[in-house]
């Protein structure tokens, strides 16, 4: 199995390398693709070197799976030219409502795989939804969510390389008393937040939080209700989701505890006293998707509230690229 990786120098793309080389996939060859100014540079890939080269000159036959990892733009103009000669695993949010492009997280929806070969085109959801999906499917199963309010707290580095470098030189020069420039975000990140992620849409929503309500809906259920507040926060990795979830059912917290105990992917830390939670800095580098505070509404005997922390560059990216191209592996591609 040859694989190819469009975007390698980029904050998911050097991730998708990483899980690559841990990875139980074969790999016969790693292709890395960036723009004219990484080519020639070298990356290593279980210790082997490889040379990145330029997407323009890139022939896309040369892997079976493509993943792309280098935002929208490209995607619109490359994913479609790939996808005649390879399979297209793309993180951007280009292509995620397309119906004719199956948007998955594996364990929840691998099933709408199936019609992939429409467009030879997969996406992968948005980093705060790929996370809520998978503490929302077994509640959703069981008690059958209504609806559900979310505010998100997320990393710099969900706004790629360059914001977490912004981070970084803000908080250096803040702390020398120098003056902080903004050149990624819209206002100050360090020693602050900021309420607007992605571009204003309409309503005063942001595209953000269009993306969390909609791509939830997409891979779970239409018919869920939904309303986010997305927030940029001055945390590196791991995005964090104070959620509320609303069910047509009665629930109980015992069941909840145990279905969410059992979810693919989540682990529970809730012990309900001093740090008996995770925070954003103890998910980072994990595969796994942590739930605590888990309580109920007590303005609402059918709601539940939940805490939801992972690292946003592996589940809500990299990590979820790569799961879908081994489910692909095992069960499309012969
Ligand atoms: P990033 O750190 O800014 O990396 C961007 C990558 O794209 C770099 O490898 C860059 O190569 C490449 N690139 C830029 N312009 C190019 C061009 N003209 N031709 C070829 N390659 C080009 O961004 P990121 O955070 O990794 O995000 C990548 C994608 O994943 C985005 O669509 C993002 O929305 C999505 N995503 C990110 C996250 C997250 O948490 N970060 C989560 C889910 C999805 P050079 O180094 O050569 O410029």
């Amino acid at each position: 199995m040859n694989f190819a990786i469009v975007g390698a120098t980029g904050n998911v793309g050097r991730k998708t390398i990483n899980i690559l080389e841990k990875s139980k996939i074969k790999i016969d060859n790693l292709f890395l693709v960036a723009s004219k100014k990484s080519a020639g540079k070298i990356i290593y890939f279980k210790k082997k070197k490889i040379k990145i080269e330029a997407l323009e000159k890139y022939n896309f036959a040369k892997a079976q799976i493509t993943i792309f990892a280098a935002g929208s733009l490209i995607a619109k103009k490359w994913a479609p030219i790939a996808a005649k000669r390879t399979i297209v695993i793309d993180n951007s949010k280009y292509f995620r409502m397309d119906k004719n492009i199956p948007l998955v997280v594996p364990e929840v929806n691998k099933s709408a795989l199936k019609i992939y070969k429409k467009k030879n085109i997969i996406s992968n959801p948005n980093c705060s939804t790929a996370q809520l999906v998978l503490a929302l499917k077994p509640l959703h199963d069981k008690f059958k969510i209504k609806r559900v309010i979310v505010s998100t707290y997320q990393a710099v580095s969900g706004a790629g390389k360059a914001s977490m470098d912004e981070l970084f030189s803000q908080t250096r020069n803040y702390l020398k008393g120098k003056k902080v420039k903004s050149k990624n975000f819209t206002k100050q990140i360090a020693f602050n937040l900021i309420p607007h992620i992605d571009k204003f849409i309409k309503d005063g929503y942001t595209k953000e939080e269009w993306k969390i309500e909609n791509e939830t809906r997409k891979i779970l259920d239409p018919s869920i209700k939904m309303t986010a507040t997305c927030v940029r926060v001055p945390v590196r990795t791991s995005h964090s989701e104070s959620v509320n979830i609303e069910f047509k059912k009665s629930f109980s917290l015992n069941k909840v505890r145990e279905l969410l105990k059992k979810a693919p992917g989540c682990k529970v830390i809730d012990t309900q006293k001093n740090g008996g939670y995770i925070t954003p800095f103890e998910a980072e580098g994990s595969y796994l998707t942590y739930i605590s505070r888990i309580r109920k509404d007590n303005s609402n005997k059918k709601a539940l509230n939940l805490w939801v922390v992972s690292d946003n560059l592996l589940k809500g990216a990299a990590l979820n690229t790569v799961q879908i191209a081994e489910v692909l592996i095992k069960k499309y591609i012969k």
